[in-house]
């Protein structure tokens, strides 16, 4: 009788193409964050010094500032000679707000830069800062696996945490 060939069971095939896409997904993060020009890029990489909880959450606020300050081609708005607004489209994915008469002279300095990066309550959230996000949540559960301690995802999203979806 001929011997039945060797099967890989159908959840250890799954496990290992799961393996692969996360990787893969791994590089092109981690590829987003090479794109970025030195100074953006330094600051999206110290994602990587968080190093408890609570610097995780404030992470992203922090980081959101100092993007904020390499904004360049700022357009100062003036009204009877009073600067009364400044915009620039964020200095990461190149995007400015979803409207038709600010699209173009980008997010509201510093509010509506703060929110596109953090993906405050319903603003579209910068694809780069999200993918750098993602990274530091990795890297977050990642130190808690190798510390022995089981990360709380509810907790872990500062996002969630606002309660927002
Ligand atoms: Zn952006």
């Amino acid at each position: 009788m001929p011997r039945s060939p060797r099967y890989t069971p159908i959840w250890e095939e799954q496990a290992r193409k799961i393996r692969l896409l996360k990787d893969d997904l791994y590089m092109a993060r981690r590829t987003i964050v090479e794109l970025m020009p030195e100074k953006a890029r330094s600051i999206l990489n110290s994602y990587y010094e968080t190093k408890s909880k609570e610097d995780w959450y404030r992470w992203p606020d922090q980081a959101a500032e100092q993007i904020i300050e390499l904004c360049t081609d700022v357009t100062q708005r003036t009204y009877q000679g009073y600067l009364y607004e400044e915009r620039a489209k964020c200095p990461l994915c190149g995007d400015g707000p979803q409207s038709f008469y600010d699209g173009h002279v980008g997010f509201k300095l510093p509010e509506g830069l703060r929110r596109h990066l953090t993906g405050y309550g319903r603003s579209r959230e910068c694809s780069v800062f999200g993918a750098v996000r993602a990274l530091g949540r990795e890297h977050y559960q990642d130190r808690h696996k190798r510390l022995g301690e089981a990360p709380n995802w509810a907790t872990m999203n500062p996002k969630s945490e606002e309660g927002h979806d």
